[in-house]
């Protein structure tokens, strides 16, 4: 459980430690605020993605699945700022699927943690590898970091990308272009 106390001292220690005046009307409610809001972006600290592919559907064809274009918004664990972007996912059934909004449910679980984009992508792929045992996964994520843009280089625009594959996926660079093909177009 979050320890919202914890939290709320957090916050007023921060402003007072930038020179803030903590007691001004705009700053009173926000480390309460911020306590909050914890819940919601930080929430996935306390969900496990199980629960959302332990429902199966069987498939008699093995097709190549892929959903694209999962907005996700997620916080950098170095700089607690936000990095957002784009999840696409793809796999290669082993005879069971799961309900494409699970997906995005999982997507959700990691991002709503402090992080970094490679291990998101990591582990987006070993929940799916783990709970599905497909013959193989591929996660690509993009995503642009606010502590990239709004402080140091600042580099308004860049794009970091990252990408997982597990099993057929590894080294197979066809089923690997495929899955680009797909994600890139309109
Ligand atoms: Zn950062």
């Amino acid at each position: 459980m979050m320890d919202y106390e914890k939290i709320k001292a957090g916050v007023q220690l921060l402003l007072e430690g930038i020179g803030e005046d903590v007691g001004r009307e705009g700053l009173l409610e926000t480390p309460d605020r911020i306590a909050r809001m914890c819940q919601e972006i930080y929430g996935g600290l306390y969900e496990d993605p199980v629960v959302h592919l332990k429902k199966q559907f069987s498939v008699e064809r093995n097709d190549m699945v892929i959903e694209k274009d999962i907005t996700f918004y997620s916080v950098c664990e170095h700089h607690l700022l936000p990095f957002y972007g784009k999840a696409h996912i793809g796999y290669l059934p082993n005879g069971k699927v799961v309900g494409l909004s699970k997906l995005a449910r999982t997507v959700d679980v990691f991002a709503r943690r402090p992080q970094i984009q490679e291990k998101m992508t990591a582990q987006i792929a070993r929940a799916l590898e783990e709970n599905l045992n497909p013959q193989g996964v591929i996660v690509m994520l993009e995503a642009e970091h606010t502590c990239m843009t709004m402080r140091g280089i600042k580099k308004p625009g860049s794009k970091t990308v990252t990408m997982v594959t597990t099993g057929v996926f590894q080294d197979n660079y066809e089923l690997q272009n495929r899955f680009l093909g797909m994600v890139k177009q309109g």
